[in-house]
């Protein structure tokens, strides 16, 4: 399986992060070492300014390419939750350089996941989401805010890159992103429900 995040998909974030609004999905991948299950999370020894995004995460269903956004609906059954963590202190250096981004966000255990519900559990243009940092409120965002809905995504994504069974998309973090540390904890909620829990140790 692979993991194809999105980036910049919420005005807000994109402003915070001083970046244009995209006319067109922007993406970029993590690989499968990248995924976390577990509720443990050890902080990396390279980065020094290590960001929470959490982001809302869509799993792919059936393999397709070149599929188009009216049919995009078929291609996915669940809705989960994950982090698409980020070293923006690396980020902002392969930026500068005008480098890839895979050392700040492709790194092992740098995508947490959480529990995944079926999509007819949720009206699909009105999901919300909130990350809790040690209880308090640090991002809230709806999928209403998407500048890309999750078809729109899907349909960009497979002109480009097959999508296998189990592949996993995360659709973009709003805004409020900011570092963690040693001994922070992490709860994801989705329409109010937990969906996602993570220690950083
Ligand atoms: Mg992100």
């Amino acid at each position: 399986m692979k993991i194809i995040c999105i980036g910049r998909n919420y005005a807000e974030h994109a402003k915070e992060m001083k970046a244009e609004t995209p006319t067109e999905p922007v993406f970029f991948m993590k690989p499968d070492t990248a995924l976390l299950k577990e509720e443990e999370f050890y902080y990396p020894e390279f980065t020094k300014d290590l960001h929470h995004e959490i982001e809302l995460v869509v799993k792919i269903s059936k393999a397709g390419k070149h599929i188009e956004e009216q049919f995009a609906h078929k291609y996915y059954e669940e809705i989960g939750l994950g982090i698409d963590f980020t070293a923006r202190d690396i980020q902002a250096k392969c930026k500068e350089k005008g480098l890839p981004w895979e050392k700040a966000k492709a790194f092992d255990n740098s995508a947490p996941i959480g529990k995944f519900v079926s999509k007819t559990k949720f009206d699909l243009n009105n999901i919300s989401f909130e990350l809790k940092l040690n209880g308090q409120s640090k991002q809230i965002g709806n999928s209403n805010q998407m500048i890309f809905s999750i078809d729109k995504i899907i349909s960009h994504i497979s002109k480009f890159v097959s999508l296998k069974v189990g592949d996993l998309i995360y659709t973009g973090t709003p805004e409020g992103v900011g570092p963690v540390k040693i001994g922070d904890h992490l709860e994801g909620f989705v329409n109010g429900e937990n969906f996602l829990q993570l220690n950083i140790k």
